[in-house]
């Protein structure tokens, strides 16, 4: 079969990037330093004490970062095999997990110096984002008092189970806190959370109320009739996925109207103005939910102008 032999040929040419330097001689740009370390501890709500004498150990990576302009020491090696990858056709790229391991706290002045090796490749396998090959790399984090830890971090290449066009709408993202909210657009009912112990409404969708802290809720209908909050005209970047939504302008790209509209409720929703151009939209104007088919699997609520009476409903 020569496309076993294809993959057999591949993966031996990827697996000898093991033992191989991804990184080599890294040098952390600042000394581990107290002004980082608070506003990590600031960031993770981390009051307690002992800091900022010493280093959060998970602030391991911190030291190694390189931040907007990079950092020097990265191997040829290691673009080789994401080059390789890339032209087999594994060409998305997911952070999976990490291991750290702490030897010895990092104290503030300690300059840190990092090496880093790819540690494994895996074989060929399928996973629900599609089909690739997990790279393993193994970072080692020293300082002046010696090696302070290591991080070890894998990132599976993969070609996309599913191609999806560029021209695709992107997909809500849902969860257990909103599923509810689109299992209502898929019936066509925009639903608002009313929160069980104050009675104040919500949206968007939150496990607990932000006046009263229940978490108990239950919903209701939101009769459709709203207003323009405000609103932003989007020009640019032109995403195809955007531009047919849009029927006062059929086919055409950006610019359109994107909305926060107030609704009779009293919560606000962003969500798309459709049936009047762009330019035409004001604040204050009266609009009306209406459910817009997107494709097959996607529905989304969308406000329609109800200044304009052109009739074109449905
Ligand atoms: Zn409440």
């Amino acid at each position: 079969m020569p496309d076993e032999d294809f993959d057999q040929d591949f993966y031996e040419r990827i697996k000898a990037y093991e033992g191989r330097a991804a990184v080599t001689g890294g040098e952390g740009k600042d000394p581990v330093n107290e002004p980082m370390i608070r506003h990590w501890c600031e960031a993770m709500g981390d009051t307690g004490t002992g800091y900022p004498a010493v280093a959060p150990p998970t602030m391991l990576q911190v030291w190694t970062m390189g931040g907007l302009s990079g950092h020097t020491g990265r191997s040829a090696a290691y673009d080789e095999l994401f080059a390789l990858l890339d032209g087999a056709g594994f060409t998305s790229v997911v952070a999976t997990d990490c291991e750290q391991e702490y030897l010895r706290p990092l104290r503030p002045g300690e300059r840190v110096t990092f090496d880093a090796v790819v540690e494994s490749v895996s074989p060929r396998k399928a996973t629900k984002l599609g089909t690739g090959h997990f790279v393993t790399t193994r970072m080692d984090v020293r300082s002046e008092g010696g090696l302070a830890g290591t991080h070890r971090f894998r990132i599976l290449k993969y070609a996309p189970a599913r191609r999806t066009s560029k021209d695709r709408r992107p997909r809500p993202v849902i969860n257990r806190d909103n599923a509810g909210f689109w299992e209502g657009v898929a019936r066509h009912w925009l639903l608002i959370q009313r929160c069980g112990g104050c009675a104040t409404l919500r949206f968007p969708w939150l496990p607990g109320c932000n006046s009263c802290g229940s978490a108990e809720w239950e919903t209701v209908e939101a009769s459709g009739a709203g207003t323009v909050y405000s609103y932003v005209v989007m020009h640019h970047p032109q995403f195809p996925a955007f531009s047919a939504s849009d029927d006062a302008s059929p086919g055409r790209a950006a610019p359109y109207a994107v909305g926060l509209i107030q609704l009779a409720e009293g919560v606000r929703v962003i969500s798309n103005i459709t049936g009047v151009p762009h330019d035409k939209v004001r604040i204050g104007m009266p609009v009306e939910l209406e459910f817009l088919g997107v494709d097959e699997e996607l529905t989304l609520p969308v406000f329609r102008s109800a200044d304009h009476g052109e009739g074109g409903r449905g």
